[in-house]
């Protein structure tokens, strides 16, 4: 009989279980309740708290709303959006998750003490919103430089590295690439005798910590199901992590996805995923599979 588990350690990270359980004490009370772009980085959950009344919006429907109730979800916000909520009376529900607000605040600090022509450059993935949120603290007329890197090549081109550099990271990314990426930037700046370079470490536990946990659980079965949205920056992280020790691992977003062929011969099935999949999404695969592969549960 093929052994079918789910990940315990796979599943909603603090931040977005404090947005969700945030969203859904006002809905379950009947108030109308906005969200300023999804929730959380799965269709699945999302449709789920549609259904229960919440309305996404984007930044431009935001701008025009008056009078309402708006949540800011885990990722964060510029500070623009604070003001707009002020001009327009909207009422923030604020889950931005701590670990980002903390974030934001080092960086806004940052650009208080740091001298003149310093560069702060952020590593992320452009036009993701925590990246728009950490961008957004540094001013436009700021007197020093704001730079967003999406890797090493990219860092090659648009840092000067005989000037002093701030680094940090979108919450969310590998914390091995960033690693990498900081002794980069570091000995080309020492090739310049610029000793002024200041790593700062903002990568997310929740979801490094997870590196480990799933690798260790990716090795135990024969075929992985990897569960996440199509937007999770973590789960492509972890989803990558989890194949570099098990190459039967699979990324779905739903029970539609799955092609049974993956499964052929296969004795074990391990079900995970990210820091955005809900428990009940790995639960639904593992009920389908149980179905489809005549097991019963024990
Ligand atoms: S992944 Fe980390 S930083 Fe991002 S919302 Fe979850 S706990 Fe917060």
């Amino acid at each position: 009989m093929v052994r079918i588990e789910v990940d315990p350690d796979s599943g909603f990270c603090f931040g977005v279980v404090y947005a969700i359980a945030q969203a859904e004490f006002f809905l379950d009370q009947g108030i109308k309740v906005y969200c300023l772009g999804d929730i959380v980085h799965n269709d699945k959950e999302v449709e789920r708290l549609k259904n229960k009344g919440l309305e996404i919006i984007d930044h431009n429907t935001f701008k025009h709303l008056k009078n309402a109730i708006v949540l800011i979800r885990a990722h964060g916000e510029p500070p623009e959006t604070y003001q707009i909520a002020k001009e327009n009376d909207i009422t923030l529900i604020d889950a931005s998750c701590p670990i980002v607000l903390k974030l934001q605040n080092r960086i806004r600090e940052v650009v208080r003490q740091a001298p003149p022509g310093s560069q702060i450059v952020i590593y992320g993935k452009p036009g993701h919103p925590e990246v728009i949120g950490l961008m957004g603290q540094i001013p436009d007329d700021s007197q020093v430089e704001k730079i967003l890197i999406t890797g090493e090549e990219d860092a090659l081109k648009k840092i000067d590295f005989s000037r002093p550099i701030y680094l940090f990271s979108q919450t969310t990314k590998s914390i091995r690439s960033y690693y990498a990426l900081g002794e980069l930037i570091r000995e080309e700046a020492a090739k310049r005798n610029n000793t002024n370079v200041y790593f700062n470490d903002t990568i997310c536990r929740q979801v490094s910590n997870r590196d480990v946990k799933i690798k260790d659980f990716a090795r135990r079965f024969d075929v992985v199901l990897f569960v996440a949205g199509k937007k999770s920056s973590n789960g492509r992280v972890l989803f990558e992590t989890a194949k570099s020790v098990n190459p039967n691992t699979f990324f779905i977003s739903s029970v539609n996805e799955i092609d049974l062929k993956w499964l052929e011969n296969a004795e074990s099935v391990g079900i995970c995923g990210a820091t955005s999949t809900p428990s009940w999404l790995m639960q639904q695969v593992k009920d389908f599979l149980e179905r489809e592969l005549n097991v019963h549960p024990v």
